[in-house]
């Protein structure tokens, strides 16, 4: 997975702060990917996640879908 850039934002979970980060890969990263009760992933190649390569990443629609509209995630802000 390639590391494209850190994102002008963080993200808070319960206390934890985290640098936000964009990446990029040919094969798929979703946390989704497998997940047969959602919709397919989006195929840009692109992710969504912190900068930490250990920590979950997203595609584009799985990152609106689940994390922006707050499905499990009630506790995830982002500051700046
Ligand atoms: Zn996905």
């Amino acid at each position: 997975m390639k590391f494209i850039k850190t994102l002008p934002f963080e993200s808070i979970l319960d206390k934890d702060v985290l640098d936000c980060g964009l990446w990029q890969s040919e094969t798929n990263e979703c946390e989704f990917h497998n997940d047969k009760k959602v919709g397919k992933c989006d195929d840009s190649g692109y992710y969504y996640g912190t900068t930490s390569e250990r920590e979950p990443k997203f595609c584009a629609r799985h990152f609106y879908e689940l994390v922006v509209n707050g499905n499990g995630t009630d506790n995830y802000k982002l500051s700046r």
